[in-house]
């Protein structure tokens, strides 16, 4: 072989590939993958610093940054000869039983639907978890079956929706560029908080398994391993559970959402995890994500939990949420777990781990 042709990427995984490759005597050449609307490290802080570390000012730069035109398809590709056997199955283990259909045909049918009939109305319903009514177009980003240069030009910015979208498809190379800056955050805090975090493995299993007795996570927890997908609500509640109330170490549940995540992409799984657990970009690092108040919030009809708790379909809505407010005996009619820990000696444990005088979570 003589030649090697990489599409960039930023994570420390992919910098060391090059060189090992680079120490076998092969030409690698590294092209500009354009996964990004604006490619990471092209925007600095006026202040001086090689990343931005918050969002905000970020963005403020992002909007208005030169970013490339969506360019037609080549009618033909030259591709060199292949020889020798291809991999196989590259997926190990088991496939989630309700992953969504891949390729650029879906994704860009999609994109059409979503530009059409779905943007306008993200400012809206982007949190509510049963409705469900965000793009799903993750994967696709992810592995280069929609671009983000003509997802942009399709949505535009003329719809509350719209604005409200492009603003999370810069968060998304807000994280690119944070990891691209600092590569050993994929598994490094990016600021210390100075955690021991616990090592239960009987709660890490709970949470994994979705069986934490807490409907909201649980429910997360199951349409992750159905779907290989989860509502960035449940994301962010999931994982808030997982670090702060339980305190067990991010670095756990991002390989597992690893392990199982469609569209998973180290900056935006690490940097987000990161951003949950306090050890990130977030400027509020002690916020946790109460489970029932986010429940009552954003799946107020328990609809979210019923989809995915068959269990629970029978509870009345005033108890879905709380199965272990209903009467002795229907409760124990339930195949289903009492809570793995009680949430305000979580948040007092949390607390007195952070070295923090207030005990009550706050919501996102
Ligand atoms: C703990 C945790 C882990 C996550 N892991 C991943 C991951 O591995 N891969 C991934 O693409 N996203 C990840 N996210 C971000 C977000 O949850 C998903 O991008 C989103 O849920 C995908 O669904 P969608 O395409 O319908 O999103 P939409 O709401 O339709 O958003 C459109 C696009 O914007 C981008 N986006 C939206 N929110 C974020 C965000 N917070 N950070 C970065 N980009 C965002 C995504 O590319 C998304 O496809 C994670 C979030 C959390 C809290």
């Amino acid at each position: 072989m003589d030649e090697i042709h990489l599409a960039a990427d930023v994570s420390n995984h992919a910098h060391r590939r090059e060189e090992a490759l680079r120490e076998l005597g092969v030409a690698v050449h590294v092209h500009d993958a354009s996964i990004n609307a604006v490619p990471p490290l092209s925007l600095t802080p006026s202040g001086g610093g090689d990343h931005f570390a918050v969002f905000t000012p970020y963005f403020r730069k992002w909007e208005t940054a030169h970013r490339r035109g969506v360019l037609r398809a080549p009618r033909r590709l030259a591709v060199p000869r292949l020889s020798g056997d291809l991999p196989g199955e590259l997926h190990r283990g088991a496939t989630s039983p309700d992953l969504a259909a891949g390729g650029e045909t879906a994704g860009r049918n999609l994109m059409a639907n979503w530009a059409r009939t779905g943007v306008d109305g993200y400012a809206d319903l982007h949190d509510a978890l049963a409705d469900d009514a965000t793009s799903r177009l993750s994967p696709h980003l992810h592995f280069g079956t929609v671009s983000v240069t003509e997802l942009l030009d399709r949505v535009g910015t003329a719809s509350e929706g719209a604005r409200a979208y492009t603003r999370q498809l810069a968060w998304r190379d807000f994280h690119h560029q944070v990891l691209a800056a600092r590569p050993r955050s994929a598994t490094q805090d990016y600021r210390t908080r100075h955690d021991r975090w616990r090592r239960s493995d009987r709660d890490f299993e709970a949470w994994r398994d979705g069986r934490t007795g807490y409907p909201i996570v649980d429910a997360g927890m199951r349409q992750l391993a159905q779907e290989g997908w989860m509502h960035n609500r449940a994301r962010l509640i999931t994982a808030s559970f997982l670090c702060k109330t339980l305190y067990l170490d991010w670095r756990r549940g991002a390989r597992h959402f690893v392990d199982l995540l469609v569209d998973c992409d180290l900056a935006n799984n690490q940097m987000n995890w990161q951003w949950v657990a306090g050890t990130g970009t977030d400027t509020r690092p002690n916020r946790v994500h109460n489970p029932l108040a986010q429940a009552k919030r954003y799946d107020s009809e328990g609809t979210y939990v019923k989809r995915y708790l068959p269990e629970l379909s029978d509870v009345d809505v005033r108890h879905v949420h709380e199965p272990w407010t209903l009467p002795d005996d229907e409760r124990a009619a339930l195949d289903y777990p009492s809570p793995v820990v009680d949430l305000r000696e979580a948040a007092d444990r949390f607390a007195a781990a952070r070295g923090i005088g207030k005990k009550n979570g706050t919501r996102r």
